[in-house]
């Protein structure tokens, strides 16, 4: 999978990603635990809330590549929160 840079815009190995990642995370988002929807349709704003979508564990912005090994999946709200934040990937905080 590390061969593979998702930086190119190539949706179908995006979407390959996410489903991968929402396998290996039970659904769950990285950062806050909650069980995330894979669909792309919300009516709410807490449904929307609850995406999963891709984000990097070292941003972009920070010099991190878009390797497999650098993505994992996450809510929508948290990937919103996090931006170009750092996360603390021992205490799970965002710093
Ligand atoms: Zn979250």
């Amino acid at each position: 999978m590390d061969t593979i840079d998702f930086t190119c815009r190539n949706s179908k190995q995006k979407s390959k990603a996410r489903e991968l990642l929402f396998i290996s995370q039970n659904g769950m988002c990285f950062y806050c635990g909650i069980k995330c929807s894979q669909s792309k349709t919300a009516d709410t704003v807490d449904e929307r809330n609850r995406w999963f979508v891709l984000d990097h564990k070292i941003a972009v912005a920070k010099g991190g590549n878009s390797l497999f090994s650098n993505l994992i999946g996450s809510c929508y709200l948290c990937n919103q929160n996090k931006r170009d934040k750092d996360f603390d990937f021992n205490n799970k905080l965002f710093l």
